[in-house]
């Protein structure tokens, strides 16, 4: 199938303004994508219609709006292949989803276990098992890369003891768009009865994922990085496991009967959502599931690695500019580079880009440790979506030859 790029574009009312006096070239999807109508339509036409508060009324819009966002659970259980809804946890995000995790793990664990995450991680990924360290007297471990960005999946199984718990990996960089072998590390810690988080931040909108077929016991994601709404992510976790975890935060909707001496706690998933959640979005997040089905992931991959290829090799055509993970064999979504010009930070050619209506990031990419490591303290991110053509990719070179020549 061709991608009907046209009519893709003119899903995505933002994509027609313009910033500083320029067409609004987006290349900041890795931080969040832009909405779609569907999306967008939606979520007026809950507050218009059903808005009310779910799962407690017996009123006739309370029964609707619950009927929505369930359906949205089982929208999300189909799209990552999960075999029960219940195994569907609503969250805040990424970040959300793996800070109840590494609080919720707390009985699965003992002092002295270890965990294993890797140099690619994005903050998230790090702080709060950071915490579950220090709160159990547990140990962390980092796998190594490689000059290409690529993890040293030697190096990953050395690490590996009978004392190793949990391995928890991007499934995609967010940093530099490598993307990981994750059936080699879930096989891996698996043998050695460790459980395995995937964060799924930067893959969700680019690839087919399917948690059974990884056999992946948690994998965690954000609605905003796929033409969803902010405020609202998902974390999926084996039936047996979530079961065996403990309530992340105490409130309503978490509980069975609650009496001031003991409280028991509500079967899966309600047991892992306490109050109020973003029930708007929630609901919309089925929409842009469903924007993502129709044009198709592998179409999405496909286009958007043709994409990914064009930038890399007109990058390589201009001199002076250090693109990293240059020659990694495995890279979706992401391009990160350089100018090689001295003592010049990343947000001058951030800068110099927004003022031609390009949005790219810059800076560490909350993988403080990776620059750490490439030796940078930021580089230049230009990260792609669906709805990117070649011409915008034509502009930003054009735009970063302008860079080069203000700032040397
Ligand atoms: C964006 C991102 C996160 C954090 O997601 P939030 O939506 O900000 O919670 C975590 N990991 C990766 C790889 C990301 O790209």
């Amino acid at each position: 199938m061709e991608i009907d790029l046209k009519y893709i574009r003119s899903q995505f009312p933002i994509l027609t303004q313009t910033v500083n006096q320029k067409p609004l070239i987006y290349l900041d999807n890795a931080a969040t994508t832009q909405k779609p109508f569907p999306v967008l339509e939606a979520e007026d036409i809950y507050y218009k219609t059903i808005n009310s508060n779910v799962h407690r009324g017996v009123h006739t819009l309370s029964q609707l709006s619950t009927i929505e966002m369930e359906a949205t659970r089982g929208a999300v259980k189909e799209f990552i292949n999960a075999k029960k809804d219940y195994e569907i946890i609503f969250t805040k995000g990424t970040t959300d989803g793996i800070n109840l995790l590494a609080s919720s793990i707390e009985p699965l664990v003992n002092k002295g276990d270890e965990i294993i995450i890797s140099t690619l991680e994005h903050h998230s990924n790090i702080v709060p098992w950071q915490f579950l360290a220090e709160r159990k007297g547990l140990i962390l471990k980092v796998i190594p890369i490689d000059e290409n960005g690529e993890l040293l999946l030697n190096e990953f199984e050395k690490l590996i003891t009978e004392k190793t718990k949990i391995v928890a990996i991007n499934h995609i960089s967010n940093a530099l768009g490598v993307v990981n072998s994750i059936e080699h590390i879930i096989k891996k810690a698996h043998e050695a009865q460790a459980f395995v988080l995937i964060d799924g931040a930067q893959a969700i909108s680019h690839k087919k994922i399917d948690v059974q077929k990884l056999n992946v016991d948690f994998y965690v994601f954000s609605a905003h990085k796929m033409y969803g709404p902010t405020g609202v992510g998902i974390l999926y976790g084996k039936e047996k496991l979530l079961e065996r975890m403990k309530p992340y935060q105490g409130g309503g909707e978490m509980i069975k009967e609650v009496t001031f001496e003991k409280t028991t706690y509500a079967d899966l998933p309600f047991k892992f959502e306490a109050g109020t959640p973003n029930i708007a979005g929630n609901i919309v997040l089925k929409k842009a599931i469903e924007f993502i089905q129709n044009i198709g992931l592998e179409n999405i991959e496909k286009y958007e690695n043709s994409i990914l290829k064009y930038i890399t090799k007109k990058l390589e055509e201009l001199d002076g500019i250090t693109t990293y993970a240059k020659n990694s064999t495995s890279k979706t979504g992401v391009v990160s580079f350089n100018l090689d010009i001295n003592n010049i930070h990343s947000s001058d050619v951030g800068f110099i880009l927004d003022k031609q209506g390009i949005a790219v990031r810059t800076g560490h990419h909350c993988a403080q440790p990776l620059m750490r490591h490439l030796g940078v303290t930021g580089t230049v991110r230009a990260s792609v979506a669906i709805y990117n053509t070649k011409e915008e990719i034509d502009l930003l070179i054009e735009g970063i030859t302008l860079a080069q020549k203000m700032l040397q």
